[in-house]
C-alpha cells in the first residue's frame, strides 16, 4: 500500500438507460489483498458501451461506472508485484487488466473456457452499488480486482492503441484461437472479414500477417474500408452500396467459384452471420465474433450438412489473448498504422460526445484521457 491514495475520483456514471452519463465523484474502495489502483491513461469506447447505455443488454445493472477498455498507471497495490507473464509490476508501471474470471469454477478450470465464467463481473456492466463499485474505465481511477489478471505494457506503445487491444484485438485473438483448433490458417486461404469496425480491421490485419492468400473486408463507411486497403486487404466492398449477391460475386471471383475458406463475422447484425454462411465455401469455416444481441435469425441446417461448414464462436478473451494482442501491436507497427483506429482524444467531461461518435460511426475507437494527459 502507498500513502496519499485519493479517497474519491471523477467517473462517468450511468443511472438511467437511454440517458447521458453523468460525471460524479465516486469513492475509491479500500484495496483488498491483491488489488491495485490505476490512474487511467487512456480509455477507449466500444459499441458495447453504447448498447449498455441504450439499455439493449439485459445483463447490465444500474447504476454503473461505464467503460471496459483502458490502460493505466499503477498508483497503489496491495501485495501484487508480478504480472501474468511473471514480470515485476509496481507503482508507476503502465498495465492492462482482464475481466475478473474467477479461476475456480467449472468453466475456468475443467472446461478451460474462462470467458464463460459465471462468477465474473465484467467492467462497465455494474452495478456500482455491489462490491468495489469503481469497476468501469471511464474514470480517473479504476479499481483492479484481485481476480483480474494484469499485464505490464511497454512504455513506448501508444496508450490509445493499447486500450483498443483490451477488447477488440483480444477478442480477435480468441476468435483465431477457436478457428485454429480445427486446423491452421493456410497460405492458400481466402479470408473474408465482415465488418470494418476495430474488430474487423484488426481481424483483417491478423489474417494478412498470418499469410492468407487473399484478405477481403466487407463493411462501411468508406473511410474504414480505406484503412482495410491500407492494411493490405485485396478487396473491400461497402455494404451500404452493394448487394449480398454482388459481394458473393467478389468472393467467388477470387476463389475460382468455390467461396471463402474462412469467414470471420465481426459485423454485429444477425444478417451478417447468414451472409457469412453463404460466403463460405463447401467445407469452409465460419467464426462468429460480432453478434452482440440476442435477436433471432434464420440459418438453414443445409449449411452444416450439405455444405459441411464448421462454425465456431468466441466471446471476450482470457489473459493470454490480451498478451497476444499486445504482442501483435508491438511487433507489427511497421506493417500497420494502428493509430488510424483511435480517434478523438476526449476529456472525461466529453464522454457522451465520444459515445455518440461511436453510434453515428463518426469515430471507430474514440479515446478518452480521463486524467487529462
Ligand atoms: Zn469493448
Ligand atoms: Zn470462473
Amino acid at each position: 500500500m502507498t500513502a496519499a491514495v485519493p479517497t474519491s475520483t471523477r467517473a462517468a456514471v450511468l443511472r438511467d438507460f437511454d440517458q447521458p452519463l453523468t460525471i460524479e465523484e465516486v469513492p475509491v474502495p479500500d484495496l483488498e489483498p491483491g488489488a491495485l489502483l490505476i490512474r487511467v491513461d487512456c480509455a477507449t469506447v466500444c459499441g458495447t458501451d453504447v448498447h449498455i447505455q441504450r439499455g439493449r443488454l439485459p445483463a447490465a445493472r444500474l447504476p454503473l461506472v461505464a467503460g471496459h477498455e483502458s490502460t493505466g498507471t499503477v498508483i497503489a497495490t496491495n501485495g501484487r508485484d508480478r504480472d501474468a507473464a511473471d514480470r515485476s509490476v509496481g507503482i508507476g508501471d503502465r498495465i492492462v487488466f482482464s475481466y475478473p474470471w474467477c479461476g475456480k469454477c467449472y468453466w475456468c478450470t475443467i472446461a478451460r473456457q474462462p470467458t464463460l465464467c459465471e462468477s465474473s463481473r465484467m467492467y462497465g456492466w455494474g452495478p456500482m452499488t455491489e462490491g468495489p463499485g469503481l469497476t468501469g474505465t471511464f474514470s480517473e481511477i479504476v479499481y483492479v480486482r484481485p481476480d483480474c489478471q494484469i499485464l505490464r505494457v511497454p512504455a513506448d506503445l501508444d496508450p490509445a492503441v493499447v486500450a483498443s487491444t483490451t477488447c477488440a484485438l483480444r477478442s480477435v485473438m480468441h476468435g483465431y484461437e477457436r478457428l485454429t483448433q480445427s486446423g491452421p490458417l493456410l497460405a492458400s486461404d481466402t479470408v473474408v472479414v465482415l465488418g470494418s469496425g476495430a474488430v474487423g480491421l484488426y481481424a483483417s490485419a491478423v489474417a494478412r500477417r498470418s499469410g492468407a492468400a487473399n484478405v477481403v473486408v466487407f463493411g462501411a463507411p468508406e473511410d474504414r474500408l480505406d484503412i482495410g486497403l491500407a492494411w493490405g486487404a485485396d478487396r473491400v466492398a461497402d455494404v451500404t452500396a452493394t448487394t449480398p449477391e454482388e459481394r458473393r460475386d467478389i468472393v467467388l471471383d477470387l476463389t475460382a467459384g468455390r467461396g471463402a475458406d474462412v469467414v470471420l463475422d465481426c459485423a454485429g447484425p444477425v444478417a451478417a452471420f447468414e451472409e457469412a454462411m453463404d460466403l463460405a465455401r463447401r467445407g469452409g469455416r465460419v467464426v462468429e465474433i460480432g453478434i452482440g444481441t440476442t435477436d433471432a435469425g434464420t440459418i438453414h441446417p443445409y449449411y452444416l450438412n450439405i455444405k459441411m461448414i464448421s462454425v465456431v464462436g468466441s466471446v471476450s478473451g482470457a489473459i493470454h489473448h490480451y498478451h497476444q494482442a499486445l504482442r501483435f501491436v508491438e511487433s507489427n507497427g511497421r506493417h500497420f498504422d494502428f493509430t488510424r483506429l483511435t480517434t478523438g482524444g476526449f476529456s472525461l467531461d466529453d464522454v457522451n460526445q465520444a459515445l455518440a461518435g461511436v453510434e453515428s460511426q463518426a469515430h471507430i475507437k474514440p479515446h478518452i484521457q480521463p486524467s487529462g494527459l
